[in-house]
């Protein structure tokens, strides 16, 4: 097994680092500004497609400007590579459009993001995405032991090699068996 580090982007992550860049420039267009374009990375876990995050420099006891990062949910990505495109992309670029334009006291989604959604991206101002989130964000299995009132989360790889027998675990305060109870979605 060789293990290989990734030092370039794949065909999709290219597609959405240069489709942060167009509607970056498509603001720098409406408000005739030129805008920091953000850092992008692909390190997003869970259920959310994307995130906007402004980090705040320090230097000398003063706040410099901020550096905005997009990051987006690979998995996700990879699964729904259009929408990523059309939809997520612009939707973290109106973030840190807004970001630049009105400061960081705004609300993530008011008026301001949503101004810049539909008048500069022509996008449908949706907060929500309709991602199938079950491969990026999967189900826990929950067991319990003796301990009172406690419970044991399971990742479905050790779930199935309990219920094949393959495996048992035993919880480390009591070390009884844990046991089955249910399911967490
Ligand atoms: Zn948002
Ligand atoms: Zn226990």
């Amino acid at each position: 097994m060789t293990s290989r580090v990734q030092t370039t982007l794949t065909a999709l992550q290219y597609s959405v680092v240069e489709a942060v860049r167009v509607n970056i420039e498509t603001a720098n267009d409406y408000f005739g500004k030129t805008l920091v374009v953000p850092e992008v990375r692909f390190d997003l876990r869970g259920k959310s497609a994307g995130q906007a995050r402004f980090e705040y420099p320090r230097a000398f006891g003063l706040v410099k400007k901020a550096s905005p990062v997009i990051r987006f949910n690979r998995i996700l990505m990879e699964e729904n590579p259009q929408a990523f495109i059309n939809e997520v992309a612009p939707h973290e670029v109106a973030h840190v459009v807004a970001n630049q334009l009105f400061g960081r006291k705004i609300k993530p989604h008011g008026q301001e993001w949503k101004m810049i959604m539909r008048s500069v991206l022509k996008q449908e101002p949706s907060v929500t995405h309709r991602f199938d989130v079950s491969r990026a964000s999967p189900k826990s299995y929950i067991y319990s032991c003796e301990c009172h009132g406690l419970t044991h989360c399971l990742s479905a790889i050790r779930h199935n090699r309990v219920q094949r027998q393959q495996s048992s675990y035993l919880c480390r305060n009591c070390n009884a068996t844990l046991g089955y109870t249910g399911e967490l979605a």
